[in-house]
């Protein structure tokens, strides 16, 4: 690893485990990632953890390509929060999330 990488303001996090899991996405892909601010929950005492957002800082050579990965996953976010459905691989049917297998081929999801 380059110890000359630069560092470059990519995201905020809701809370340290979405940055934890936005982090992990990110190395998967070979992208250098930092996360700030997750300090500030100690002293805080009175705050709910999940309150602090937590910055994520990447690669500034990277920083399109982490952008990319960051407007997938906000899509995916809102698919999975907003619809509640998923699509069926087999028949392309849409279920219901609650469905574990699909309604019209009984593929599991
Ligand atoms: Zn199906």
């Amino acid at each position: 690893m380059n110890s000359l990488v630069e560092f470059k303001h990519l995201y905020f996090a809701a809370n340290s485990t979405e940055a934890h899991l936005i982090k992990g996405l990110l190395e998967s892909d070979g992208i250098s990632t930092i996360l700030f601010g997750e300090d500030l929950s100690i002293g805080v005492g009175e705050l709910p953890v999940d309150v602090l957002q937590v910055g994520i800082k990447v690669d500034k050579k990277k920083h399109v390509k982490a952008l990319e990965i960051i407007s997938n996953y906000e899509k995916n976010n809102e698919i999975n929060d907003k619809k509640h459905i998923w699509t069926c691989t087999n028949c392309n049917s849409i279920n219901p999330k609650n469905f574990e297998i699909c309604w019209s081929c009984q593929t599991e999801s």
